[in-house]
């Protein structure tokens, strides 16, 4: 899928372990599964005998690291972290696992997500003294706990922890010990498995697999996990509130592998395709789906319409992600270059092109005009989100709300400006049931802030939408 050229852009992918010899090189193969959250940059930190010691650069996990890299990491405890700038923007200082010595001892730093309170936070601080060395809200929490009076550092960190608001699954790491946390709404999805005797958290089950580890369970919403030598402890910082899974994570983020608070990915993609065959319905020849996160969905269209599935459009795997590139016109020209209509499978055919989303709309409008060129006769687009109209203030960049194309017209108007021949978003009703998470239960909530504009938390006076930094 090509979503990052549209301007819904990834967040963070964060990984630890603790209690492997290996650490680094786990760390290494987990962040390289979770490339795709980010790619801006990468970064390890271990502990190893009663200090810690790192390795971050810009770029892939694959550039920042190299064999002799990572046999300079030795310890048995690691966090590490992949990049896409949400908020702070982009830079070596604000690449993490962010590193803190203190007297006290020091501590690494990974985040995924955004807080909503972060420069009303910051501007507390530095009015009490403290100085910042990034432009990352990451750095909030650490002054935050630095700060705390409280008797214990697990004291310290559940009283920072009360005191952001947003999305945040945190990763921290002493040489004592490796915390994990998730906010109360429980906006990013963070898992715990078992590599033999060592513990492991991943943003994503697919870290697991990639290591051979097993799935142990979700970090619950508003839980601080703490793993030592001791194993694994539990405590809450937080009341749970409504769950708030973010709903890009199955429609567009995570891997189709994955799965997402217990709910497969690729399952789900499917299921939201043959709602959508049942919303939609088309007269066409052939489905095809944008890849990667489109296949899995209009597999579940074609089997729902019985219109056959077609391989119409090829992603070229060795081009770099194009959202890197600095200007509207590289991105235009990067789409070219990532994607190709399959001309014998699409000329003379009638054709339903599955998306995930339509965020400014120019991506869509170049696939429609690319396969029309490649001789499709008709082309009916089928987008497995509800419009998004509302800007993301949880750390996903989904452009700011005057971009926002389906903010600003009726789905006529886009259908017109995308150029074809008919256009249809799933509704939200039918996403939820798709995804398998019907039912209002606290527990099983949705994030559906972008679609409804209905945020599940305060908004800070200072809070920022998820924009790329530029
Ligand atoms: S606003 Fe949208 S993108 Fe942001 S967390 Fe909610 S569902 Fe996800």
């Amino acid at each position: 899928m090509l979503a990052e050229i549209k301007g819904l852009n990834e967040e963070c992918g964060i990984f630890g372990i603790w209690g492997h010899e290996d650490a680094a090189r786990l760390t290494y193969y987990g962040l390289h599964s979770l490339q795709h959250r980010g790619q801006e940059g990468a970064g390890i930190v271990v502990a190893h005998n009663g200090s810690l010691s790192g390795h971050k650069g810009l770029g892939l996990v694959t550039d920042v690291f190299q064999s002799g890299t990572l046999d300079a990491l030795k310890g048995a405890a690691a966090i590490g972290h992949v990049r896409y700038s949400t908020a702070g923007g982009g830079g070596y200082e604000n690449v993490q696992p962010l590193l803190f010595r203190s007297q006290t001892g020091a501590m690494a730093l990974a985040h995924n997500g955004n807080l909503t309170n972060a420069i009303e936070l910051k501007l507390a601080l530095e009015g009490q003294g403290s100085i910042f060395q990034t432009t990352s809200d990451t750095e909030v929490f650490a002054h935050l706990i630095r700060r705390s009076q409280a008797p214990t550092f697990v004291e310290q960190m559940k009283e920072a922890l009360s005191q952001i608001e947003g999305a945040f699954a945190f990763l921290l790491l002493t040489e004592k010990a490796l915390y994990a946390a998730l906010d109360p709404h429980g906006f990013r999805p963070l898992s715990l498995g078992r590599l033999g005797s060592a513990y492991v958290v991943a943003s994503e089950t697919c870290a697991f697999d990639v290591i051979g580890a097993t799935y142990e369970r979700e970090v619950a919403p508003g839980e601080l996990l703490i793993i030592s030598r001791e194993g694994v402890r539990s405590e809450r910082f937080a009341s749970r509130q409504p769950r708030s899974i973010c709903s890009m994570e199955y429609i567009y983020f995570a891997r189709p592998d994955s799965h997402v608070d217990g709910i497969n990915v690729h399952t789900a993609r499917k299921n939201l395709g043959k709602r959508l065959a049942l919303e939609a319905p088309a007269e066409a020849d052939i489905v095809t789906g944008v890849p990667d996160s489109s296949i899995s969905v209009a597999i579940g269209y074609a089997e729902a319409s019985g219109i056959p599935y077609e391989l119409g459009l090829i992603k070229n795997r060795y081009v770099g992600r194009t959202f890197i590139q600095p200007s509207q016109a590289l991105r235009e020209q990067g789409v070219k270059m990532k994607l190709s209509p399959v001309r014998g499978v699409v000329a003379g055919k009638r054709v339903v092109m599955v998306d995930d989303s339509i965020v400014r709309g120019t991506t869509s409008r170049r696939i429609v005009s690319m396969l029309r060129e490649a001789g499709a006769v008709e082309v009916h687009v089928r987008i497995s989100a509800p419009p998004i109209t509302h800007p993301c203030f949880y750390g996903i960049d989904t452009s700011s709300k005057e971009e926002l194309i389906a903010a600003n017209r009726t789905v006529e108007e886009i259908r017109r400006l995308i150029g074809a021949d008919s256009l249809a978003f799933i509704s939200q009703e039918g996403m939820l049931e798709a995804i398998g998470r019907p039912d209002v239960s606290p527990e099983r909530g949705q994030c559906l802030a972008c679609f409804t504009g209905q945020y599940p938390t305060r908004l800070g006076q200072t809070a920022r939408p998820c924009l790329t930094m530029k």
